[in-house]
Formats: C-alpha cells, sequence, structure tokens
C-alpha cells in the first residue's frame, strides 16, 4: 500500500475504521470484552448487545495508543516500510505533519510490530557470521567497514537461511558462549550451518546436522552449495543503510532500527512488501 492508494481510498477515518474492521473482524464486529458478535453501531463505535461495553476496532491493539488519526497511521507505515533505508523520525515527522515526538512514537511501535513478526526459527543451509555496527563517526570521514570493531561499534550476529529469512541481534561480544546459544534457539538442529573460520562457531558441529566452515582466511569461499556470501551480502546492504540514513544510531536503538530492516529483507518478495501481515500483527491477530 503507498501514499497514493492511502489518500485515494483510506484518506476519512470511516474508511480507515472499515479497512481495519474488515482485516481485524472480515467485516464483522467482535466485542473484544466478551467475544459476542452481537452489536448496534454507533458512529464508529459499536455496543455490544451481550455485555453492554462499547468498542471501536482498535481496543487492545496498537493503534488504540495515539490519538492520531489512522490515516497517518497508514501513512508511517507506508513510508517506513517504502524506504529501503529506513526514515529518520524528523523526517517522517514532517512527511505526515506530526510534532517530532510522536513521529518517534509511531517508529517505535512500528518496528516493534516488525520485530514481532520475526521467524521463531530457520533450518536448512543457515549462513551464520558476525560484524560490527553502529557507533559514531565524524562527519566527512570515512567509515571502515572491513577488519576489526572501531569504538563504539556494536557487535551483531546475523543469521540467514538459504532462500529464506534472516534474524540479526545485537550481542554483546563475538564469543562462542554468547553466539551458541542464540544460535540454538533459532536454528532447528536438523540445520547445516555455514560460518566463516572464527573459532566462534567451533561448537556448532555438535548441535547441528552439519557444520560446513569456509576458511576465509586459507582462500575458501565456497565448497559446492555452500559459502556464507548471503550473510555477506546483507551485512553490506545494512550497512550502507546505516550510513545512508544515520550519522550514529545510540546503542538503545540499534537492535529495534535491526528489526525494521529484517522484516523489509524478510517481505521483500511479497506483493506489498509486508504490509498487511504488518498491519495484522498490529491489530494483534
Ligand atoms: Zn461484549
Amino acid at each position: 500500500m503507498d501514499l497514493i492508494y492511502i489518500t485515494k481510498h483510506l484518506n476519512t477515518q470511516r474508511k480507515c475504521v472499515k479497512y481495519l474492521e474488515e482485516k481485524r473482524w472480515n467485516g464483522i464486529p467482535t466485542c473484544p470484552y466478551c467475544g459476542s458478535q452481537k452489536s448496534g453501531a454507533k458512529g464508529l463505535r459499536h455496543n455490544c448487545l451481550d455485555c453492554r461495553n462499547s468498542y471501536s476496532v482498535t481496543v487492545g491493539t496498537v493503534f488504540e495508543s495515539t490519538n492520531l488519526p489512522l490515516m497517518k497511521w497508514f501513512m508511517a507505515i507506508s513510508l517506513i516500510l517504502n524506504a529501503k533505508k529506513g526514515i529518520s523520525s524528523m523526517q517522517l515527522s514532517r512527511d505526515i505533519s506530526v510534532n517530532k515526538n510522536t513521529a518517534w512514537l509511531l517508529q517505535m511501535k512500528i518496528r516493534n510490530a516488525m520485530a514481532s513478526n520475526a521467524p521463531d526459527q530457520l533450518g536448512g543451509i543457515v549462513e551464520a557470521d558476525e560484524t560490527f555496527v553502529g557507533g559514531k563517526t565524524k562527519k566527512g570521514k570515512k567509515r571502515r567497514t572491513h577488519g576489526g570493531p572501531q569504538k563504539h561499534q556494536k557487535p551483531v550476529l546475523g543469521f540467514v537461511q538459504r532462500q529464506g529469512k534472516v534474524i540479526t541481534k545485537v550481542i554483546d561480544a563475538p564469543f562462542r558462549e554468547i553466539i551458541m546459544p542464540i544460535l540454538k534457539s533459532y536454528v532447528t538442529p536438523e540445520s547445516v550451518l555455514v560460518t566463516d573460520g572464527s573459532q566462534a562457531y567451533f561448537p556448532a558441529k555438535k548441535h547441528f546436522a552439519g557444520h560446513m566452515i569456509m576458511s576465509h582466511s586459507t582462500g575458501i569461499y565456497k565448497r559446492g552449495i555452500y559459502h556464507t556470501n548471503t550473510i555477506e551480502g546483507y551485512w553490506s546492504q545494512l550497512k550502507r543503510a546505516i550510513i545512508g540514513q544515520y550519522h550514529q544510531i545510540s546503542d538503545g536503538y540499534l537492535q529495534n532500527y535491526l528489526d525494521e530492516l529484517s522484516f523489509k529483507y524478510n517481505h521483500k518478495d511479497s506483493n506489498d512488501k509486508g504490509y498487511s501481515v504488518l498491519i495484522s500483527q498490529m491489530l494483534g491477530n
């Protein structure tokens, strides 16, 4: 859903409410308090004929948390989803005419919904790798993208299923005691893990059906169908996004931002770029 569609078809609160009612209840108002489908309409709200409570479609959903017109929510979602590298909350505040605190809040809530939609587990061939991102760079100074970490950079662990989805996690340090438990909880034991020669991944052969090591230091980048090109490609995309959009991301929000980029990657092949999934998530469906 793009801005043109929203300004044409979702340009009143009533149309937006109808749209959400269709998504949340297949168009049949259902009392969030007692589950009854018997109701009488009252403006954009409904009166439950069983428990006598009054409710609207946004009750108990992410949309309830602001008094913002729904059209602005939809626009914010569309702007965020269509901005490949992300959009700053300042830019968002200008684009949909809300103050910067509201824009920031919208962005956080939309990102949280994106995070809740993350895949539970990856399987098959899974490439794992870690990188360092974030931190401050002086304006005009070129950021190093290879080699060891710079001051204030945070390690990030990423793993991607071949032809599938990606998960990225900010970690305290790229050590095996930290990396292995994460991989064990997000990658199925039947998977074949593909990594570089880092010792942090050495215990992987105990936990997964296979562990293919591409020892880059000895010039091995590919063995048959096994390589780590997908995750490395993802890292360069991630770094371009961070450099292009933000001069710095504070550590506290790095995971939040990573979740946004992962969501976009994971829905890049869907027709609506994940719009529908995201709305459902925000409705608590
Ligand atoms: Zn009821």
